[in-house]
C-alpha cells in the first residue's frame, strides 16, 4: 500500500488490486482491477492486470467496489441546523428558517457546508447539488465559503444559490391578512433583496469563480416558482444560459404549493416554469411529489431532472412522488437526502433503501414497482445527469473519475453476499463504508476522513452552535409565534380536493 508512487504525464498511477467491481445492472460483482492514472480510471481488467512499475498499489481483498453515490438534492445551511424540530411540515420549515439558518456569520456558511461534506463522504456519497441560502441575497464571498468547504473535504458539489424575491408569507395568498399586525410588521422584516440584486451577485460570482469547475462549479436556483416573480425567473434562466450553468427549483414539492400555483397561475407550476423557458436538460426538479402525469411528460420531452428525496418528502408530510411515472415519461430521476434541518441524516443507502420502498408503498401491482437496479442507477448515473457530470462520474467505467466507494464484505450486512445491487439498496446503510475514493484521491480512508480535522470539527461547531442559539433567540420566539397561524392556516389550504392526473390518486 505504501509502494512509491510512479508519475506519468498525466498525473500519479494507481492500481487498485483484489476487490470485486459492482454492475449494478447485471446484480453481479466480478473480481477485477482498476487502474487510475491522475484522477481518471484508464483500465479495468481481470485481476493481475498490468501496471507500470512503481504504481501505488491499494489493496481491495475484501472490499466491494462501487462508484460514488452522488446526492441530487441537499442544503448547506441545513447541517448547522441538525435536529432542530419535529413535527414540521414544509410550511413550519420555512417559517422557522430564519430562526435556524439565519445570523451566519461567513465561518458559519463554510463550517456547516463542511460538516455536511464530511458526513456525505463517510457515508459513501462523492458529490452533491448543494442549494444554500443567504440572507437577504446570496453574495459571492459566501458561495466562495461553501465551495471552499467542498474543496476542502476533497468532495464534488455543484452549489447553487437558493434565490427568491418574495417572502414565505408573501407567496402564499391570503396568509399576511390572517397574520396580527404586530407579525406583520416583524415578517416585513425578513423581505429579501431586490431580484436584481441576487441576479449581479450571481453573476460576479459565476464570473471569478476560482475552484476548479471539474471539483466544485456554481448553478442557479430560483427556489419555489411563487416564491419569485416571473421577471426573476427569467433572469435566471438567462444567467444559466449566459454561463452555461444548471437551473434547480422546488417544484410541487407539498399540496399546499400545488394548490397556490393553481390559484396563481391557473395552471400547474410545471406548465408555468414552460411558459418561461426553464425546462431544459439543464433543469432540474426538486421533489415533484405533485407532478402530475401532463407535468412528468413536459420534464421527459424537455430531457429534464428530477431530484428525487423519499426520506424529506415523508419527513415533511408532503407525501410519496412517483417515480415509475417519472421514468415511464423519459424524466431522468436522480436521488437525493434534502438537508439535514428536515431529513436529518445525508444518508444516500437510506436514500436509495426508502426510495425503493416508497414505490413499493403506493401499489399492490409489482410490476409498477421501481426495482433496486433502477434505484441504484437514480443514485448514481441519473444523479451524475442532474448534476451536469454526465458522462464523467456515476459509473466505474473507463474513462470515468475514480470515485470510488470501498465497502467491507466482511461486514455483517453482506454476510452472506447473495445479490450485490439488492443488498447495496436495501441492507447496507453506510455501515460497511471502509474507505472512499474521490479523483483517485482517499479521502475517506479507513473510515477516517484524511481530509479533515475530526478533533476540531466538533468543538467548531459547538462553538457555533451556542452563538447562533443566542443571536437567533428573537428569530426563534418569532417562529414560535408565527407557528401557531402558519400550522393552522396551511393545512387548511391543502384541505381542498386536489385532483391529480396519475396513476397513484391523491
Ligand atoms: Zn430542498
Amino acid at each position: 500500500m505504501k509502494a512509491q508512487s510512479v508519475k506519468t504525464k498525466s498525473g500519479k498511477v494507481t492500481i487498485i488490486r483484489g476487490g470485486r467491481l459492482l454492475d449494478a445492472r447485471a446484480h453481479r460483482a466480478d473480481p477485477a482491477d482498476v487502474l487510475i492514472t491522475g484522477d481518471t480510471i484508464t483500465k479495468i481488467g481481470a485481476p493481475g492486470l498490468e501496471a507500470p512499475a512503481g504504481a501505488r498499489v491499494i489493496d481491495a481483498r475484501g472490499k466491494l467496489l462501487h462508484t460514488g453515490l452522488i446526492n441530487a438534492h441537499t442544503h448547506a445551511h441545513g447541517n448547522l441546523a441538525k435536529g432542530m424540530g419535529d413535527r414540521w411540515t414544509l410550511e413550519l420549515l420555512l417559517t422557522a428558517g430564519p430562526w435556524i439558518s439565519g445570523g451566519r456569520s461567513l465561518e458559519d456558511k463554510h463550517l456547516s457546508a463542511k460538516l455536511g461534506a464530511v458526513e456525505m463522504v463517510l457515508k459513501g456519497c462523492t458529490a452533491c447539488y448543494d442549494l444554500p441560502f443567504e440572507w437577504p441575497a446570496p453574495t459571492p464571498e459566501g458561495l466562495e465559503a461553501v465551495g471552499r468547504a467542498y474543496a476542502e473535504v476533497g468532495m464534488r458539489a455543484v452549489v447553487a444559490p437558493m434565490v427568491a424575491d418574495r417572502t414565505f408569507f408573501e407567496a402564499i395568498p391570503g396568509l399576511m391578512e390572517v397574520l396580527t399586525p404586530g407579525m406583520q410588521k416583524d415578517v416585513e422584516k425578513l423581505r429579501l433583496a431586490p431580484w436584481k440584486t441576487s441576479v449581479a451577485n450571481m453573476r460576479k460570482a459565476l464570473r471569478r469563480w476560482t475552484l476548479d469547475r471539474d471539483h466544485v462549479r456554481l448553478a442557479v436556483a430560483p427556489t419555489i416558482p411563487h416564491h419569485c416573480s416571473d421577471e426573476f425567473i427569467r433572469a435566471c434562466v438567462a444567467l444559466a444560459k449566459e454561463h452555461g450553468v444548471g437551473l434547480h427549483t422546488h417544484v410541487a414539492e407539498s399540496k399546499v404549493q400545488a394548490i397556490v400555483g393553481l390559484q396563481r397561475y391557473g395552471k400547474t407550476l410545471t406548465a408555468h416554469l414552460d411558459d418561461l423557458g426553464v425546462l431544459g436538460p439543464n433543469f432540474t426538479v426538486a421533489h415533484g411529489v405533485w407532478l402530475d402525469h401532463d407535468d412528468m411528460k413536459r420534464l421527459g420531452d424537455h430531457g429534464a431532472s428530477v431530484a428525487h428525496n423519499p426520506g424529506s418528502n415523508m419527513r415533511l408530510g408532503n407525501g410519496l412522488a412517483d417515480m415509475r411515472g417519472m421514468l415511464e415519461r423519459r424524466v431522468n430521476v436522480g436521488l437525493g437526502t434534502d438537508g439535514a434541518n428536515c431529513s436529518d441524516n445525508l444518508n444516500m443507502y437510506e436514500a436509495m433503501r426508502l426510495a425503493s420502498f416508497v414505490s413499493k408503498a403506493q401499489t399492490p401491482d409489482c410490476e409498477r414497482w421501481v426495482t433496486t437496479e433502477e434505484v441504484a442507477m437514480a443514485a448514481t448515473e441519473g444523479s451524475a445527469r442532474a448534476l451536469g457530470f454526465s458522462g464523467k462520474i456515476g459509473r466505474l467505467a473507463e474513462g470515468y473519475k475514480a470515485d470510488i466507494v470501498f465497502l467491507d464484505l466482511d461486514h455483517i450486512n453482506w454476510i452472506p453476499f447473495n445479490d450485490p445491487t439488492n443488498q447495496l439498496t436495501h441492507t447496507e446503510d453506510g455501515n460497511a463504508v471502509d474507505s472512499v475514493m474521490i479523483g483517485g484521491r482517499m479521502v475517506v480512508e479507513h473510515r477516517r476522513v484524511t481530509t479533515v480535522d475530526m478533533t476540531a470539527l466538533p468543538r467548531e461547531a459547538e462553538a457555533a452552535r451556542q452563538r447562533l442559539a443566542h443571536r437567533n433567540a428573537p428569530t426563534k420566539e418569532l417562529y414560535e409565534r408565527l407557528a401557531v397561524v402558519v400550522g393552522r392556516f396551511c393545512p387548511g389550504l391543502a384541505h381542498v380536493p386536489y385532483h391529480i392526473n396519475r396513476y397513484v390518486g391523491a
